[in-house]
């Protein structure tokens, strides 16, 4: 009765008697240790947009600024004939008048909360999340799955867009198999904990967002992939001889190349965290390394000289970035801050790019290209700072 529209329309009386106290309580819940670390990440630059089930704006009122609500959410209701929309305040009004089913004032149609209930359509927020849920990460292609047994569809098939997924819940979930880390434990204690050792990254103080230009991690996860595909080979090739060893000798220039972009990277004045977040890098890169030569040695290869793919990592993840803003860009119904985010993103890459660019003389973007940038962002009336470094 309480989650259906047949419900709501076969007995309007218990739906909103119901449904008026569970919409007190949800809207007066506070955000808990999760939801205020998920937005404080957010607003370092370390996670990308955050997919969630729960209609409880409590994410925004965590500090997050770029979410998808794909069950919808209790700040408004709109009309189930006209889509005229009306603050939530206004219905409970209503509904306090005794005004049961509360109807919508332009056509007299019932005016219905903006949750998906079963029988609903999924809102224009489930498109989008599925729609860029694979390009717009910080990390490419991961996502990070927290507080959810992943049983309701169609939202339990998102992770499964992804090539890599970590799941943060209490209870095992179907996807669990998939998953390259599984943390069974409160989310609370875990995201608590997660905060803890980023300040103490930071030195015990409040870390400032990352720079826009801060696109390292790119190369790393890139890399990461690469070897995890080598040492693969060893057990079962899938692969000749011949196109195994140039793999071999074309990682090795990779990561001497990403090696060369981090140490050539200006230091001061880096933050704590981010020095601690490039000491890990080339840690990795080192492991990588150390990896890739004892799997030449034990199948017994012969290291050949090629030259590095980063160049076109670079330019490939721009261009991405570029198609992402003016995927943004067009949507009339994003918000500009979300607009401006995407816009500031991009100029980051662009900028990681021409820092590349003076280290390893890697070829720039063509000048076209950032003017493209440029037009989307006048267009859109974006105040993005353009001089970041
Ligand atoms: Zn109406």
């Amino acid at each position: 009765v309480y989650s259906s529209v047949e419900g709501l329309l076969r007995n309007p009386k218990a739906f909103f008697t119901y449904g008026r106290e569970n919409i007190v309580n949800v809207l007066q819940a506070k955000p808990n240790t999760g939801h205020v670390v998920l937005g404080n990440l957010q607003q370092l630059g370390v996670i990308g947009p955050i997919v969630t089930q729960n209609i409880d704006d409590l994410h925004r009122r965590g500090g997050a600024d770029h979410f998808y609500e794909v069950h919808g959410h209790f700040r408004s209701a709109s009309c189930m004939n006209c889509s005229n929309q009306v603050p939530m305040g206004d219905l409970i009004a209503r509904l306090d008048q005794g005004e049961i089913p509360p109807l919508c004032w332009d056509c007299g149609g019932i005016l219905k909360p903006d949750v998906v209930l079963f029988g609903d359509m999924m809102p224009a927020d489930f498109q989008e999340a599925s729609l860029l849920a694979n390009i717009c990460q910080t990390v490419p292609k991961l996502m990070v799955v927290i507080g959810s047994s992943l049983t309701v569809s169609p939202v339990n098939y998102l992770p499964l867009e992804f090539n890599r997924i970590v799941i943060i819940n209490n209870t095992p979930t179907e996807t669990d198999y998939r998953a390259e880390l599984v943390i069974r434990e409160q989310i609370g204690q875990v995201m608590g904990k997660l905060w803890e050792e980023i300040l103490e990254l930071n030195d015990g103080k409040s870390p400032d967002p990352l720079p826009p230009g801060f696109n390292f991690g790119i190369m790393i996860a890139y890399l990461d992939n690469e070897v995890r595909f080598l040492q693969n080979q060893k057990s079962r090739p899938s692969v000749s001889l011949d196109s195994l060893t140039k793999h071999f000798g074309l990682v090795q220039a990779d990561i001497k190349v990403a090696r060369s972009i981090i140490a050539h990277s200006p230091q001061a004045p880096r933050q704590p965290l981010e020095r601690a977040i490039l000491d890990f890098y080339l840690q990795e890169l080192n492991r990588m390394e150390f990896e890739i030569d004892s799997l030449i040695s034990a199948m017994g290869l012969i290291s050949q000289e090629e030259g590095s793919r980063i160049p076109k990592l670079i330019n490939d993840y721009y261009n991405e970035s570029l198609r992402i803003l003016m995927t943004y860009a067009r949507q009339e119904n994003v918000l500009p801050e979300i607009v401006e985010k995407m816009a500031t993103r991009a100029f980051g890459i662009y900028n990681f790019w021409t820092s590349a660019n003076q280290t390893l003389g890697i070829a720039l973007p063509a000048r076209e290209e950032l003017d493209r940038l440029k037009k989307i962002i006048s267009e859109r009336g974006v105040k993005a700072d353009l001089n970041f470094n």
